[in-house]
């Protein structure tokens, strides 16, 4: 049984469910667009539900974020096919979908209200854009050259890895790496 996932925008004018297979948030990106969109820490972070599952009430006051991500040829802005909904009243991010997975909707963990799992293990992206006043959590990775680079956490046991960019491994691969996907 997939978990069901129950979530809120702050002013809770959009509640929504789903049902996840990989309600794990293990993955903290610390790219342009998640670390000031998800205001939360210096990185963001999303999990992943599945799409045909998606109940959403008070849709009326949900608009959807693009990031600019570069410029085309004929010199007009091109935008992230990656759209970011948000709740239109109290500026709370919900989750983000891509058309390209339209299977999948990815809800940010800070608008989820049922109590998600710790995950053991932690992967950090796009280290590389990681701002200075935030702290790695373990000592001993040295920004740019990582590339999975694994460090435990001595005290709490978490694995960290890090990646200077996206990661190959998908968040269903992660769950069933670490042995925590939900059938
Ligand atoms: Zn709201
Ligand atoms: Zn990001």
């Amino acid at each position: 049984m997939p978990s069901l996932l129950k979530g809120s925008c702050h002013c809770e004018r959009v509640t929504f469910e789903v049902q996840s297979h990989t309600p794990y948030a293990y993955m903290y990106c610390y790219c342009s667009i998640c670390r000031v969109t998800n205001g939360s820490g210096g990185f963001g972070i999303n999990i992943m539900g599945q799409t045909d599952t998606l109940k959403i009430k008070g849709e009326e006051y949900i608009k959807v974020f693009r990031a600019k991500r570069g410029t085309n040829k004929d010199g007009t802005v091109k935008y992230t096919t990656n759209e970011r909904s948000y709740c239109t009243e109290c500026a709370s991010f919900l989750w983000a979908f891509d058309e390209a997975y339209a299977q999948w909707m990815y809800p940010f963990p800070s608008a989820i209200k049922s109590d998600l799992p710790q995950a053991s293990q932690i992967n950090h992206i796009f280290t590389d854009s990681k701002p200075s006043w935030v702290p790695l959590p373990v000592l001993g990775y040295k920004t740019p050259e990582g590339k999975g680079e694994e460090l435990t956490d001595t005290q709490t046991g978490i694995k960290h890895r890090f990646y200077a960019e996206y990661p190959d491994e998908g968040i269903e691969q992660w769950h069933k790496r670490v042995g925590v996907f939900v059938e």
